[in-house]
């Protein structure tokens, strides 16, 4: 592409003007490889200018194994026989909670299936209790499509964020990639609830899922454009075990660090983790995703005997970033890079 073409388009995307279907799509798929380079380094400046070199920690805690639904992508489906079910208690998630603290989180993010044990009232007791105990920490809901009154219980309780990726844009791939029963439409409803309720919104999709197209991708970005999300969660599809589409290829890691860097100059204030999906497919996932423009990592701090069972994927990567000595190192790799970790709230600044 020329020069000025190249310029022109960066130029459109960084100003918040509307970028077309044909330009996402030269951005996605027709860049070369100085430009792609020139792409990154800028969306790093950018993450830079607004986060300086820090990089927000959340606590992660996968609180329950178990799903009602059958996404085919995903380990924890429910008609995966491979996978060991559990799910914690209130005391246990609040003991969870305890040790993040102690290791200096100032978020927590419960994640799980959608697990009917755990319904609305019983996970807003336990916001509650947390809230409680942590008036001044954040607590994120990571726990699939609730009715708008469920929402709206649990924001009540005291959660201020919820992560739900959109997964596609598309509703032919979501057709794809979900059984009959899970529906666009609602799923992106939710996403609307969760945003009039005040919470700060994180969606997002995978990368290289089976039948993803460049076009798809486009879709995404459209999308979110949309949306306006407050954190945006992009990760390699990776094959799970006993699932659909376990023979399936991995998506890449080059393309999901491009599409951060994407997202970064679109959203530059976005809250952008760089995932655990990414970790697991290469073991400087974390430091390149940084370098493309991620600012947020989530360490997992589910008990050690629950962490092998959460297998939405293959070979999910746990390094022990739980631990203080785990945190040491995730703090050594970001200093190696010139960043660190800042242990504060990280709440979207608008
Ligand atoms: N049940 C909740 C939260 C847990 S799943 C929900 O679905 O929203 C969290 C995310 O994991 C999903 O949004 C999906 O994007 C991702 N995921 C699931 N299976 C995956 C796989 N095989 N590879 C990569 N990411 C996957
Ligand atoms: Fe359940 Fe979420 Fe996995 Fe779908 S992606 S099966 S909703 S845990």
């Amino acid at each position: 592409m020329k020069q000025n073409g190249f310029d022109t388009l960066l130029e459109q995307v960084t100003s918040g003007a509307k970028v077309s279907a044909a330009m996402w799509r030269t951005l996605i798929a027709e860049l070369g490889d100085e430009e792609k380079e020139r792409l990154t380094l800028m969306a790093r400046n950018v993450a830079q200018a607004h986060f300086g070199k820090g990089v927000y920690v959340r606590a992660l805690i996968e609180i329950s194994s178990y799903c009602r639904n059958n996404c085919y992508y995903c380990g924890l489906r429910c008609s995966n026989e491979l996978t060991q079910r559990y799910r914690l208690s209130k005391d246990e998630i609040l003991d969870c909670c305890s040790e993040a603290a102690l290791l200096g989180f100032n978020t927590f993010v419960l994640q799980g299936g959608e697990d009917p044990w755990q319904d609305d009232e019983w996970l807003a007791d336990v916001v509650a209790a947390i809230r409680a105990r942590y008036p001044e920490k954040a607590i994120t809901l990571s726990v699939g499509e609730r009715t708008i009154a469920g929402y709206s219980m649990l924001r009540n309780a005291g959660a201020d964020r919820y992560l739900l990726r959109h997964e596609t844009a598309n509703d032919a791939h979501y057709s794809h990639l979900h059984p009959d029963s899970m529906d666009p439409g609602e799923r992106r409803g939710c996403l609307v609830d969760l945003k009039s309720l005040g919470y700060q919104v994180g969606s997002g999709m995978m990368v290289g899922s089976p039948g993803l197209t460049v076009e798809y991708l486009v879709e995404d970005m459209i999308f979110l454009d949309k949306l306006k999300p407050h954190m945006i969660g992009i990760g390699p599809f990776i094959p799970a075990a006993g699932t659909p589409f376990a023979a399936e290829p991995h998506g890449s890691v080059e393309e999901t660090l491009h599409l951060i860097s994407l997202l970064r100059l679109r959203f530059p204030k976005a809250l952008i983790p760089a995932t655990t999906a990414l970790a697991t497919l290469c073991s400087d996932g974390t430091q390149r995703a940084v370098f493309a423009g991620a600012n947020v990592v989530m360490p997992n701090v589910t008990p050690l005997a629950c962490r092998n069972k959460y297998t939405i994927y293959n070979n999910k990567k746990h390094d022990g970033s739980e631990s203080a000595q785990g945190l040491l190192a995730l703090s050594n790799k970001l200093e190696e890079i010139g960043y660190y970790i800042d242990f504060s709230r990280g709440d979207y600044r608008r």
